[in-house]
């Protein structure tokens, strides 16, 4: 978690939190009797492997915080991502990002069931919702003086989608452009995407609508590219800009962003050592999810050189991670024996993260 590591000089501060998820077991699970191996101790952190059910020795992980199977979707915002709104809207950057086995609710997590138009907020809705009407129901409640942006985009075999861009849509009605967006360097460790559409929002459902034209066209490709969106990322960035008035009468204008990122399926890693080099599809799919790990591991170990060129995702995000910015990533797992391996995988890859 956020601790100093080495002593009390606060560059050395770790900014990554590793946070664990454990989805109930489904309706189809329990159907076929799966046992569940997965035992979630919410106040030790810890997340316990009952191998014992295949004779072998247990194994548990501890995390920063541990939401078993019965955590409410408001639980996992106001723990995992509310502190980092705030520091959003003090100026920094910040991500969340939910990784693990496709099919364990990294995308219930980030975006939830919202399919009713009402108001208020169901108790379904996911992060990007919560995270949405949190930030207007701060700085309406400041009466701030601001402005904010959206953009989501979709990562897959290294190549950019914009998830918002309307043009494209009506021209490639399944739901994917073929005009490649570009990545550029701005020449001060920052990127810029070139030809990214960024919507300006002024209220929550506006982005609501933004949310589920950009979701229903991923599931969109998902039928005509089988299954595409278990292989790639999907990241929501929310721009903001706050001007307020210093003491001194002086204007004062604090830029921060907050990426929402859905990455690929964790059996993708597994899937990469086994056969490396295969195709085009399985190295650059999962360049961005073995380099984001290499990435977060040498921010939490200090390294020198963090190598954040080996991958777009890590080049585009890379404002966001590292220094003062916060990271919290929720790592998703079944409870299902039958899982088991998969779920090992996620705990590895996020327990080394720490
Ligand atoms: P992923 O994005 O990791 O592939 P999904 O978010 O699509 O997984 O989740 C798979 C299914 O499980 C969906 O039907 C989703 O609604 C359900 N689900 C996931 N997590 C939860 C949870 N914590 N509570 C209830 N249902 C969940
Ligand atoms: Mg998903």
């Amino acid at each position: 978690g956020a601790v100093a590591r080495d002593g009390c000089e606060r560059d050395q501060e770790v900014n990554v939190q590793v946070m664990l998820r454990c989805r109930p077991l489904s309706e189809e699970e329990q159907r076929v009797n799966a046992q569940s191996a997965i035992s979630c101790n919410e106040s030790k952190r810890e997340v316990t492997v009952l191998h014992s059910l295949f004779k072998q020795a247990d194994k548990t992980f501890t995390f920063d915080k541990v939401f078993g199977p019965q955590s409410q979707q408001r639980s996992i915002y106001n723990h995992a991502v509310a502190p980092l709104v705030t520091e959003v809207l003090e100026g920094y950057n910040c991500t969340v990002f939910v990784f693990g086995q496709t099919g364990t609710g990294k995308t219930y997590t980030m975006e939830g069931e919202m399919r009713q138009k009402v108001s208020e907020l169901p108790d379904t809705a996911g992060v990007i919702p919560r995270a949405v009407c949190h930030i207007f129901e701060i700085l309406t409640a400041r009466k701030a003086d601001y402005s904010m942006k959206v953009t989501f985009l979709e990562l897959y075999n290294e190549d950019i989608t914009d998830l918002l861009s309307l043009e494209d849509q009506s021209r490639f009605p399944e739901g994917r452009q073929k005009r490649p967006i570009t990545l550029m360097e701005d020449g001060k460790g920052g990127a810029v995407i070139r030809g990214l559409e960024e919507i300006v929002v002024y209220s929550p459902s506006d982005i609501y609508s933004l949310l589920e034209h950009g979701s229903a066209r991923r599931r969109t490709a998902d039928t005509a590219l089988n299954k595409q969106s278990s292989r790639s990322h999907a990241v929501f960035s929310i721009n903001i800009q706050v001007k307020e008035t210093t003491v001194g009468n002086e204007e004062l204008i604090k830029y921060g962003r907050l990426n929402l990122v859905d990455l690929a399926g964790s059996e993708n890693i597994a899937r990469s050592g086994a056969r490396e080099g295969r195709a085009r599809e399985t190295g650059e799919m999962n360049k961005s999810l073995l380099t984001l790990g290499r990435v977060i591991n040498a921010l939490v170990e200090h390294s020198v050189h963090v190598p954040y060129r080996d991958s777009k995702l890590t080049r585009l995000l890379r404002e966001s991670l590292g220094g003062k910015a916060k990271t919290c990533i929720i790592a998703t797992v079944s409870p299902s024996a039958h899982s088991l391996e998969e779920t090992l995988v996620t705990l590895d890859y996020a327990a080394r993260a720490k």
